[in-house]
C-alpha cells in the first residue's frame, strides 16, 4: 500500500521545485507533448541538479508511489508522467559541452535535440540525432534515436560512449565500455529500465557547418513511378546520403495544397556537397518530382525545419515495424493507406537505414533489427478529440496490413500506448534472445521494477 507524499520532506530534500496539484504551475508541468496522454501525477520535481535526482528515487521507494522519469516529454506512449506518482522532470538540466579535441559531446539528460546541435555545429560536428529539435535526448538516446545521419553515423545510441547513472538504490556509476559494460549495453535501447541518467557522453561526427539537404515532392498520382524509382536508387547509396519518404497532407503554410503528397527528404554528410548533388539528381532524373526544395541551410537550421508541423499537445498514436525490403506489394499497401489520408497532421516516414546503422553487430546494443532496410513510423496525430477514433484506427490498419512483411522487433520510441501487456510488448520488441539478456540486466539494476513507467523490461527471477 502507498503511503502518503510528505511535501515538506520532499521539498527539504531536493534544491528544484515541488510543484504539487495546489501549485500554480502544476496544469502547465503536467502536460507533455502528446495531448490524448492527461495524467495527474501526485507531485512533480524538477530537477536542479544531479544532486535531486537520488532524493526523489529514495522518496518513491518509501512512498511506494510510482515513479516516472521524463526528458523533454515527447515520448508518445506518455511515458513521462504518471496518475497519482511521482513525476522527476530532468527538462532543467540542458547543459552541452563539446571536446573538440577529443571530439567528444557531454549532454546533461535533460538536453533537447537543439541544445545538441547548437553546441555541436560551430565546431563542424555533430551528434547523430532525431529530425525534430524540441525531443529529449533522455528518451530518444535511451530508446534508439534516427535521424539524418543513421546511415552515414548509425543511431544515436550507436555514438554512445558513457552514461552517468543513478541507481535504484541511489547509488553513483558510470556506464562505459570498461565500467558496468552490461548496463552500458542496456541503455543502448532498453530505454529508462535501469536507472536514471544524468548525463550522456557522445562520440562527434565531422559534419559541415552548411550541409546539402531537403525535399523531393510528388503528388499522389506519381507515387506508383516514383516509389519503384525511390527503390532502386536508394539501393545503390552511398552512406554519406540518408534518406527518408515522408507522406502527409501539407500543413497550409507550406502552400502545397491540401491533399496528401510523397516527399524524399535527405542529408548529405560527406565533405563535398555536390557529390550529394550528383546523387540526387541520379533521382530527379529516374522521376522528376513536382517540387525541388533544395535550398542552402545549416545543421541547425534543417534539424529544426519540420518543428511547426509537430507541436506540443497534438493528440497522437503510433506504430512501427522494420523491413529487409521495400517491394511491390509492400508499395501498394503504403499507396493504398497512405492515400487515404485526407486529415493534415498524421502521416507516415520511411526511414532508409543500412549503412553504419546496419554495421553495427546484432548483438552490439539492446537495440532490435539491424537487419531492417526500412523503417516505417505510422506517426498519427491531430487536434481534435472527436477524430481519437479515426486517427487510431487509421494508425492500427496500416500498420497491421504491413506487419506480415516486417522482420522481428520493434522500435520503442515510435510506439504508442496500447493495452497489450509489459511483457508482451517487450518481447514484440527485442525479441525473445534480447528480451532474455535486458531481463537479467533488470534484475542486477532494479530487481524490485522500480523503474517500470516505461516500455517495461520484467526483471529475470532471481
Ligand atoms: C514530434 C516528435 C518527433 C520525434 N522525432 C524522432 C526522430 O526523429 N527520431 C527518433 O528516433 N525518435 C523521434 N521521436 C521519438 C522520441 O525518440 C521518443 O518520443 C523519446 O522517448 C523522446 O524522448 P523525451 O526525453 O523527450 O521523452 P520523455 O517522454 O521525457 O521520456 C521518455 C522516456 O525515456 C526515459 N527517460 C527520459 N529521460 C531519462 C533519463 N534521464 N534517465 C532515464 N530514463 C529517461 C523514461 O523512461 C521516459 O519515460 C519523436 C517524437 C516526437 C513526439
Amino acid at each position: 500500500m502507498p503511503s502518503p507524499i510528505s511535501m515538506g520532506h520532499l521539498s527539504s530534500a531536493v534544491s528544484g521545485r515541488v510543484i504539487a496539484p495546489d501549485d500554480h504551475e502544476y496544469e502547465e508541468a503536467r502536460r507533455i507533448w502528446n495531448g490524448m496522454i492527461d495524467r495527474r501525477p501526485a507531485v512533480i520535481v524538477r530537477a536542479a541538479g544531479p544532486g535531486d535526482v537520488a532524493p526523489v528515487i529514495g522518496h518513491a521507494r518509501a512512498t511506494g508511489l510510482p515513479l516516472a522519469i521524463r526528458g523533454a516529454g515527447h515520448n508518445v506512449a506518455g511515458t513521462g508522467t504518471v496518475d497519482g506518482g511521482i513525476v522527476l522532470d530532468m527538462g532543467g538540466l540542458t547543459s552541452v559541452s563539446v571536446d573538440p579535441r577529443g571530439r567528444l559531446v557531454r549532454v546533461e539528460a535533460g538536453a533537447t535535440l537543439g541544445d545538441i546541435d547548437r553546441a555541436t555545429e560551430p565546431h563542424g560536428m555533430a551528434v547523430p540525432v532525431g529530425v525534430v529539435s524540441g525531443t529529449g535526448i533522455g528518451g530518444l538516446a535511451l530508446g534508439g534515436g534516427v535521424g539524418w545521419l543513421v546511415r552515414a553515423h548509425g543511431l544515436t545510441l550507436d555514438s554512445l560512449v558513457a552514461a552517468d547513472v543513478i541507481l535504484a538504490d541511489g547509488t553513483s556509476v558510470r556506464a562505459s565500455a570498461d565500467e558496468h559494460p552490461d548496463l552500458l549495453w542496456g541503455l543502448r535501447g532498453g530505454g529508462g529500465n535501469f536507472g536514471v541518467v544524468t548525463a550522456f557522453t557522445f562520440r562527434a561526427a565531422t559534419l559541415n557547418q552548411a550541409v546539402f539537404a531537403g525535399t523531393l515532392m510528388y503528388r499522389r498520382s506519381r507515387w506508383s513511378d516514383a516509389l519503384p524509382a525511390y527503390v532502386e536508387w536508394a539501393a545503390g547509396l552511398p552512406d554519406e546520403l540518408s534518406t527518408m519518404l515522408t507522406f502527409l497532407v501539407p500543413p497550409p503554410w507550406w502552400e502545397l495544397g491540401n491533399e496528401v503528397v510523397m516527399f524524399v527528404g535527405f542529408a548529405w554528410a560527406g565533405a563535398d556537397g555536390r557529390d550529394g548533388e550528383a546523387w540526387l539528381d541520379r533521382l530527379q532524373a529516374a522521376c522528376a518530382p513536382d517540387v525541388a526544395t533544395v535550398d542552402p541551410t545549416t545543421w541547425v537550421a534543417y534539424q529544426s525545419s519540420m518543428d511547426a508541423v509537430f507541436p506540443t499537445g497534438s493528440r497522437a498514436y503510433w506504430r512501427n515495424a522494420s523491413f529487409d525490403r521495400f517491394d511491390g506489394p509492400m508499395i501498394e499497401t503504403v499507396i493504398e493507406h497512405c492515400g487515404a489520408q485526407t486529415w493534415v497532421g498524421t502521416g507516415a516516414d520511411v526511414h532508409h537505414m543500412g549503412g553504419a546503422f546496419g554495421r553495427v553487430p546484432e548483438d552490439a546494443t539492446a537495440y532490435p533489427s539491424r537487419a531492417g532496410q526500412f523503417l516505417l513510423n505510422v506517426y498519427g496525430f491531430w487536434s481534435d478529440p472527436a477524430d481519437d477514433p479515426a486517427g487510431t484506427r487509421w494508425v492500427k490498419e496500416f500498420s497491421e496490413a504491413m506487419r506480415p512483411h516486417a522482420i522481428e522487433g520493434q522500435y520503442v520510441n515510435f510506439l504508442g500506448h496500447d493495452e497489450a501487456d509489459a511483457h508482451r510488448k517487450a518481447l514484440a520488441a527485442y525479441g525473445p534472445a534480447k528480451l532474455a539478456r535486458l531481463s537479467e540486466i533488470k534484475r542486477r539494476y532494479d530487481p524490485e521494477n522500480l523503474f517500470r513507467i516505461n516500455h517495461n523490461i520484467p526483471p529475470a527471477p532471481a
